[in-house]
């Protein structure tokens, strides 16, 4: 019996295309947000005005000491180091005034080294392991440009409601 040709079937031909579209896709957003993810830490450094100095690095917290307060709807920690960073991570967070952030994607204590563990706090749960764009799936990159406000306010994101309407559509 002879082998089905699946390229005669539309539907097939369909799921090929689409499956291309999500790994192209993949490709342009892995090339933006790994630019763009040292361009994000450089502006919180100037913010927290520690451009050019060795940076100061914290040695005892995890992601348990992320404290996330609903009664003052605050994220706080009580390490001053962390907490500063931390604050600009929520100051940069789309949602106000209370951000959903997945403390248990990130290490704080690579926040000043590390610029993708930064955005890691703009991701759905699940991308503990991930050490770059590469290796995150499609739509916890969209999660980022969506969530951290540092997209729309450089001009790469100018329709947020497109960037939705392509998360769900993944
Ligand atoms: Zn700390």
């Amino acid at each position: 019996m002879a082998a089905p040709n699946l390229l005669s079937d539309q539907r097939y031909r369909n799921w090929i295309r689409d499956t291309l579209s999500l790994l192209y896709l993949k490709e342009a957003l892995v090339k933006i947000v790994d630019h763009d993810a040292v361009k994000f830490h450089q502006g919180l450094q100037r913010a927290l005005g520690v451009v050019g100095a060795a940076p100061s690095t914290c040695s005892s917290c995890n992601q348990n000491d992320i404290i996330k307060d609903f009664r003052r709807h605050k994220w706080w920690m009580t390490c001053p180091l962390c907490d500063q960073w931390l604050q600009q991570i929520v100051q940069n967070h789309a949602k106000k005034p209370l951000p959903n952030l997945h403390r248990e994607n990130t290490d704080p204590q690579l926040w000043s080294t590390n610029p993708y563990e930064v955005f890691k706090c703009y991701m759905p749960y699940g991308c503990q392991q991930d050490q770059s764009a590469k290796d995150a799936d499609s739509q916890s990159i969209l999660n980022v440009l969506k969530n951290c406000v540092y997209f729309s306010k450089c001009g790469r994101i100018g329709r947020l409601d497109l960037v939705d309407e392509v998360i769900h559509s993944v």
